[in-house]
């Protein structure tokens, strides 16, 4: 019986034997705390029916955890040495397959077609790479797939971004994105000695169960792109952040004042004082205005 991958001399000794150690280029970080790995999973709810999508595998403490109560894991590594150690830590496991790839140019949702069948329903799991954290959500949240729930560890810092509250001084356009499509809830808070290097950061395993938005928006990407016109400087009003994004002549002007009287939005505030539904509001008269 060999133990876990999850344990701090296993963790050591794999990465001795290949000549490894972490790489911070891609935000590398290994957990080595078994409890935490069975908590992840349990959050996921993950069952003997499941299909999962890991990001990350690393050297396969959390792929296995998966593997062990999943009905099959797709994991995409970066790293061509991780997919080599991968290779053997996770042999016994015939339900794992690991792709070799950035997750950032896959294309998931073909991918998990191919992989799982046009029906499935998928859980993601990830300890994620830090550096891409907010990319890799956005690219999850908009790829438009069949999920039950995204349970992902970051840095703390962005797991109190992702359910903040209008005004406060976390709230911005990833926690704006995040709520149109989910409802973050912060489950398990984790110390860096969990890893194995420990991070300089807190972490936090944040659970995302999908929303039906309130109101449709015909073009996500736009959409987007208005709240993220709107926060590009913090401290400057939402005007200025408009007329710096749309233009200033007078004609863009006049439209980017005609849309905001038709959200019934004060041109002088800040961006971080507009909920979803107003961004929404927002969103439609500048199309109105066809902005
Ligand atoms: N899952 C492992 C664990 O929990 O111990 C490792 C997690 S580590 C924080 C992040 C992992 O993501 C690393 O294995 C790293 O090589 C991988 N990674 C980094 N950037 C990536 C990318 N763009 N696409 C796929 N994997 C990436």
């Amino acid at each position: 019986q060999t133990i876990d991958i999850a344990n701090p001399v296993r963790t050591q000794a794999i990465l001795n034997e290949y000549g490894l150690h972490a790489k911070k280029k891609f935000g590398q970080n290994f957990l080595t705390d078994l409890n935490i790995l069975h908590n992840i999973v349990k959050v996921a709810e993950i069952t003997a029916d499941d299909y999962v999508i890991e990001i990350g595998p690393g050297i396969g403490a959390l792929t296995e955890q998966l593997a062990k109560v999943a009905k099959k894991v797709l994991a995409f590594e970066i790293d061509s040495q991780m997919v080599d150690v991968l290779s053997d830590t996770l042999q016994p496991y015939d339900n794992v397959k690991v792709i070799e790839s950035d997750v950032l140019k896959v294309d998931l949702a073909k991918v998990i077609r191919e992989e799982f069948g046009e029906e499935a329903h998928i859980k993601i799991v990830a300890n994620l790479p830090y550096y891409i954290t907010t990319p890799i959500l956005m690219q999850l949240l908009r790829a438009n797939l069949n999920w039950d729930n995204i349970v992902v560890m970051m840095q703390r810092e962005v797991a109190d971004r992702l359910n903040s509250q209008v005004g406060t001084k976390t709230y911005g356009a990833l926690t704006l994105t995040v709520q149109y499509f989910a409802k973050a809830t912060l489950a398990i808070k984790v110390p860096a000695s969990a890893f194995n290097p420990s991070p300089n950061v807190d972490s936090a395993v944040v659970k995302l169960t999908p929303l039906e938005p309130e109101v449709i928006v015909d073009n996500i990407g736009k959409f987007f792109s208005v709240i993220k016109a709107s926060f590009a400087h913090r401290r400057k009003s939402l005007w200025n952040n408009m007329i710096q994004t749309y233009g200033k002549d007078q004609v863009v002007k006049d439209k980017i004042k005609m849309a905001l009287q038709t959200a019934e939005i004060d041109p002088s505030i800040r961006a971080e004082r507009l909920d979803l539904k107003q961004f929404t509001q927002l969103y439609l008269a500048l199309r109105e205005q066809h902005l």
